[in-house]
C-alpha cells in the first residue's frame, strides 16, 4: 500500500483528500450489525469486526481513486458528535454505567444508551435529545451543556481507528469536531448559561487529543468548524482568536475545514487563525474562491471543496477547472481538492445502480465516483494534455450537453405551465373567515373537532402486501383488493371510535416521499442510495432530475374509496411541495424554487381531482417547511416566500367549502409563524407534546388567524394518554386559542404504532373532547 507523500514537492500533483465517508457500509452493514447488537442476536465482538470492515472497505476505496491520505474519525457507532462528546468525557451522568466510580466508565453501550435510552447493558435512561446537523437531513445527538462540567479524554476511538488505518499502512488524516462548532451545537441545560465558559475547561483535553493523534500516527488533523459559516456573534469571533492560538503549541498541522457555505464576514477572522490549513465550500459558495485567494497568508494550504458533497450529480469538470485554475496558478502545491463536506451525506456506490435509466446513470455520482472526480479535476489542471485527461474532459462535455439536451429532462409544456401561472392562482377565491364559515355549514363539524395526522399502523401483513406487489409476487387485482381491506378496517375503527374527520390510513405508502416520487415523471428512485438519518436509521431520497409533471391521479382511488364507506368526512393527504423538495436530491440545473413550483402544481392537479371526487377535506403535509430555512438570516425571507408560494399554488386551487389542512411537526415554529401563517390553510395540526406547549405560546403570541390542532399526545410513547391529562392540555391551549379554532388530534402521524395502543390512545383522545365538549357547554353538531 504505497501512498504519495502528502506534500508533492513540485505542483506536478495536486493532493486530494475527503473530509469524510459514508460510514454505513455499501449495503448498509453497519445497520444490520447494530440492530442485530440491539436485538441480542449477536455479540459487541461481530459488531466490532463489521465496524473494522467498514473502515477497511473505506480506505481501500480512498486509495484505490488515488487520494493522498486517508480519513479516519469519520466512522461513528451512531454519530459523529456523540463519538466527540464521549471523546472529551462529555456525556449525561445519567447513561453512565453505575459500576464505575473511577471516570473511566464509558464503554460502547454507554453511547447506545445516550443515543437511544438503553443497550444491552447498563440501565436504560431518557435519551439525549436529536437534531439536525445544520441544514442536512443527518442528526446528531445535542450535547447538554452547564455550568461546573468537566472534561476529559475518555474514549480513545478516534486515535485508536488511526492508530489502525497506519498500521495498515495508510497515510491518515483524522478528523474531529472543533471545540467551538462543539459547543455551539451543544444545548445550554440552564438558561442565561454561557456555552463559551466551557471553553477553558475543553480546550487541554483537545490539546491532548491533538498530541494523542499525533502519537498515533497523524500529521495533519482536520478540525472540523462549519460554524464558520454562519452568522456568528461577535464574542464568538474572538474565541475562535482565543482558542486556535492556545491550540497552536500542538504538533499536529492542523485543517480547518469550513463548509455549507461562505465564510463571508467571518473570513477574516477563519484566515488569521494560526492553522496549517483551510478548507472551504466552492460549490456552495463559488464566489468565496477569490477572496480567500486575496486573503489566504502565505505559508497556508487551501483545500477547495469542488466537488458536492450534498448532492449526487456528476461533476461538471470543464466549470470545476475553469474555477480552479487561477487557484492552482496561485498556490501551486499549497492546493488541495476535496469534496465540498463530508460525503457522509451521499449515497456510496453508483455501481450498485443497475436498474436506474441508462441516461440518468450517466448524470450522477455517489460517493465512491465522487472521489475519482478529485482525480480527474487534479489531471485537468496538472496534466491537461494528457491523453487521461483529455478523454476525462471530453467525457464529461458529452454527459454536460446530454443532460442539457435530455429530452428527459426538459418537457416544453411543463416549462409553459410553470409560466403560465399568475397571481390569482396562488389566491383562494376568499379570506379566511368566510371560507370558515362556509366550510362549518358544509362539513357540520361538531366544536373540538377530533381527527388524526394521516397514517395508522404499518402492520406486518400491510408491508407483505406491498413488498410482494412490489417483487412481482402479487397481482394488480389483488394487491388493490389487500389495501382497500385495510383502508375499510381503518374506516370501521375510526367509526367506532367515533373520530369526526376521518383519514384512509395510508397503508399503500412506503415513505411519504417515495410515494409520491414514484408517481411524478421527474422523479427516479434509486435501489440502494442510502444515506444515514442517524444511527441505524437510513432514507433513500428520491433523485429529482427532471421537470415534474404528474400523468395520472396518485390517491384519489384509494380516498374516493375510502369516503365511500363513510358519511362522514374523510380527509384526502398529500405531501407538500416543500417537503418533496427538501426529502429529495434536487436537480442542480435550475433553481430550487423553480422545481418547487413544477411539483406544486402537480399537486394542485391532484387536489382538485381529489375535490372533484368529493373529498372535502384535504390535508397537505409540510413538516419539511422549517428545516428549508436557509443557514444564512439574510437568506431567509427569499426562501419563505418562494416557500410559502409553492403551497399556496398546491393548495388554492379548490372551491371555498373544500377544507384545506397543513401539518408539521419536531421543528422549532416561532421564528417561522408568518410564514406558516401565509401559507392560508384552514387548519394547521402540529406537534406540541413534546415542547412542553412552548409552540402554543408561539402561536398565541402570534396571534394565529385559522383554526388550529396542537397534538394533545406523544404519539412516539406506546404509552395510553389518561382522559384526564388530554382534558387538562386542552382546557390550557383553550385560555391560549379561541375554542371554535381548536381542533384535538395526536401530534403525528401512527403508523409506528400497534392497533391496540392505537385504539386505546384514540378512545381516551375522543372521551376528553366529548367530556369537554359538555362541561363547556359547547353545542355539538
Ligand atoms: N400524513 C403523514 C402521516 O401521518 C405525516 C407524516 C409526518 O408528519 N412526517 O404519517
Ligand atoms: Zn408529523
Amino acid at each position: 500500500m504505497h501512498f504519495t507523500d502528502t506534500r508533492p514537492s513540485e505542483p506536478s500533483q495536486i493532493v486530494r483528500h475527503t473530509l469524510g465517508y459514508p460510514r454505513i457500509g455499501a449495503h448498509r452493514e453497519l445497520k444490520t450489525a447494530l440492530e442485530a447488537y440491539w436485538r441480542g442476536d449477536s455479540s459487541q465482538q461481530e459488531l466490532l469486526a463489521t465496524g473494522r470492515q467498514i473502515r477497511q472497505q473505506n480506505w481501500q476505496a480512498q486509495q484505490e481513486a488515488g487520494l493522498n491520505m486517508v480519513t479516519t474519525g469519520d466512522f461513528a457507532w451512531y454519530d459523529q458528535v456523540l463519538t466527540m462528546s464521549a471523546t472529551l468525557g462529555h456525556l449525561p451522568t445519567r447513561h453512565r454505567s453505575q459500576r464505575s466510580d473511577d471516570g473511566d466508565d464509558i464503554d460502547l453501550d454507554t453511547l447506545f444508551r445516550v443515543a437511544r435510552g438503553r443497550a444491552p447493558s447498563g440501565e436504560p435512561a431518557v435519551a439525549a435529545e436529536m437534531t439536525k446537523w445544520f441544514d442536512t437531513n443527518y442528526h446528531y445527538l445535542v450535547p447538554e451543556l452547564a455550568s461546573g462540567q468537566t472534561f476529559a479524554l475518555s474514549w480513545t476511538q478516534i486515535i485508536d481507528e488511526t492508530r489502525e488505518a497506519v498500521a495498515a499502512g495508510y497515510t491518515a488524516k483524522p478528523v474531529i469536531i472543533g471545540p467551538l462548532t462543539y459547543l455551539w451545537i451543544g444545548k445550554s441545560q440552564q438558561s442565561g448559561f454561557d456555552k463559551l465558559s466551557l471553553l477553558s475547561d475543553l480546550l487541554p483535553v483537545y490539546k491532548q487529543l491533538l498530541q494523542a493523534l499525533v502519537d498515533a500516527g497523524a500529521d495533519w488533523v482536520q478540525i472540523d468548524e462549519p460554524i464558520l459559516t454562519l452568522d456568528l456573534p461577535g464574542v464568538w469571533h474572538k474565541a475562535f482568536e482565543q482558542t486556535y492560538h492556545a491550540l497552536r503549541t500542538v504538533p499536529a498541522k492542523l485543517l480547518l475545514s469550513t463548509y455549507f457555505g461562505a465564510l463571508d464576514e467571518n473570513l477574516n477572522t477563519a484566515v488569521n487563525l494560526p492553522v496549517a490549513g483551510l478548507h472551504i465550500d466552492v460549490v456552495r459558495a463559488p464566489q468565496q474562491l477569490i477572496t480567500v485567494l486575496d486573503n489566504l497568508p502565505v505559508h497556508q494550504v487551501l483545500s477547495v471543496g469542488i466537488v458536492d458533497g450534498r448532492n449526487i450529480w456528476r461533476n461538471d469538470l470543464e466549470k470545476s477547472r475553469d474555477l480552479l485554475r487561477r487557484a492552482y496558478d496561485r498556490l501551486g502545491a499549497r492546493l488541495w481538492l476535496a469534496p465540498s463536506c463530508s460525503l457522509l451525506h451521499c449515497p456510496v456506490d453508483l455501481r450498485e445502480e443497475t436498474a436506474l435509466d441508462r441516461d440518468l446513470l450517466g448524470w450522477l455520482a455517489f460517493a465512491r465516483q465522487k472521489l475519482d472526480e478529485l482525480t480527474f479535476i487534479s489531471s485537468l489542471l496538472t496534466a491537461p494534455d494528457s491523453g487521461r485527461a483529455r478523454q476525462w474532459l471530453q467525457e464529461s462535455r458529452d454527459s454536460v450537453l446530454a443532460r442539457r439536451q435530455s429530452s428527459l429532462i426538459h418537457r416544453p409544456s411543463v416549462q409553459q405551465a410553470v409560466r403560465d401561472i399568475n397571481a390569482t392562482d396562488f389566491q383562494r377565491h376568499s379570506p379566511f373567515a368566510d371560507r370558515i364559515r362556509k366550510q362549518q355549514a358544509h362539513l357540520s363539524l361538531p366544536p373540538l373537532p377530533t381527527t388524526t395526522i394521516g397514517s395508522f399502523p404499518q402492520t406486518q401483513e400491510i408491508r407483505k402486501a406491498r413488498r410482494q406487489f412490489k417483487q412481482g409476487e402479487l397481482g394488480v387485482e389483488a394487491y388493490e383488493q389487500h389495501m382497500q381491506d385495510h383502508i375499510a378496517d381503518a374506516i370501521q375503527r375510526q367509526e367506532v371510535l367515533g373520530l369526526d374527520v376521518l383519514v384512509h390510513g395510508e397503508a399503500e405508502r412506503n415513505d411519504m416521499v417515495e410515494y409520491f416520487g414514484e408517481q411524478l415523471d421527474g422523479y427516479a428512485s434509486t435501489r440502494n442510495g442510502w444515506v444515514q438519518s442517524y444511527g441505524s436509521r437510513c432514507v433513500k431520497p428520491p433523485i429529482i432530475f427532471g421537470d415534474v409533471q404528474r400523468p395520472a391521479p396518485m390517491t384519489v382511488k384509494w380516498a374516493r374509496y375510502a369516503q365511500s364507506l363513510s358519511k362522514k368526512p374523510v380527509k384526502g393527504m398529500l405531501t407538500g411541495p416543500v417537503t418533496m423538495l427538501q426529502w429529495a436530491f434536487v436537480r442542480d440545473d435550475q433553481p430550487r424554487e423553480k422545481t418547487a413550483l413544477q411539483i406544486a402544481l402537480a399537486l394542485r392537479e391532484e387536489v382538485r381531482d381529489l375535490e372533484a371526487a368529493g373529498i372535502n377535506v384535504i390535508q397537505i403535509d409540510e413538516p419539511a417547511l422549517r428545516e428549508g430555512l436557509p443557514l444564512r438570516r439574510q437568506a431567509h425571507a427569499h426562501y419563505l416566500e418562494w416557500a410559502v408560494n409553492a403551497f399556496r399554488l398546491s393548495a388554492a386551487g379548490v372551491s371555498d367549502t373544500t377544507q384545506i389542512h397543513t401539518h408539521m411537526c419536531y421543528s422549532e415554529f416561532n421564528d417561522i409563524m408568518p410564514a406558516i401563517a401565509a401559507l392560508d390553510a384552514d387548519v394547521i395540526t402540529i406537534e406540541t407534546a413534546r415542547s412542553n406547549g412552548d409552540l402554543i405560546q408561539a402561536f398565541e403570541d402570534f396571534d394565529y388567524p385559522a383554526q388550529i390542532g396542537p397534538g394533545v399526545y406523544d404519539i412516539h410513547s406506546p404509552n395510553v394518554p389518561e382522559v384526564d391529562a388530554i382534558k387538562a392540555m386542552l382546557r390550557r391551549m383553550a385560555r391560549k386559542l379561541p375554542i371554535q379554532h381548536l381542533w384535538v388530534n395526536p401530534d403525528c402521524g401512527l403508523k409506528t404504532r400497534g392497533w391496540p395502543e392505537t385504539e386505546a390512545a384514540l378512545q381516551q383522545m375522543v372521551a376528553a373532547a366529548t367530556q369537554l365538549r359538555r362541561e363547556m357547554g359547547l353545542a355539538a353538531g
